[in-house]
């Protein structure tokens, strides 16, 4: 299984287009007025929202899974 990861969003870049909302296969990203909002529980970790930002505004880094 692929290795969990988390969004990372760039507020200086990100002009909330609401673009990665609209690929993400799995609803884990929210994009309303007043922000971005990345939801991990309902992330699979397929990174399309990072290709999908038209200014690169996302990354990803390891998810911390507390045991
Ligand atoms: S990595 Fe995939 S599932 Fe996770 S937020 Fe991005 S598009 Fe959605
Ligand atoms: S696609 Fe990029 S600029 Fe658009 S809302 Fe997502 S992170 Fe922000």
């Amino acid at each position: 299984m692929a290795e969990k990861i988390k969004i990372i969003v760039n507020e200086d870049k990100c002009y909330l287009c609401g673009g990665c909302a609209g690929v993400c296969p799995a609803l884990a990203i929210e994009v309303h007025s007043s922000g971005w909002e990345f939801l991990p529980d309902k992330c699979i970790s397929c990174r399309i929202c990072i290709d999908a930002c038209p200014v690169g505004a996302l990354s990803a880094e390891p998810l911390e899974v507390s045991e």
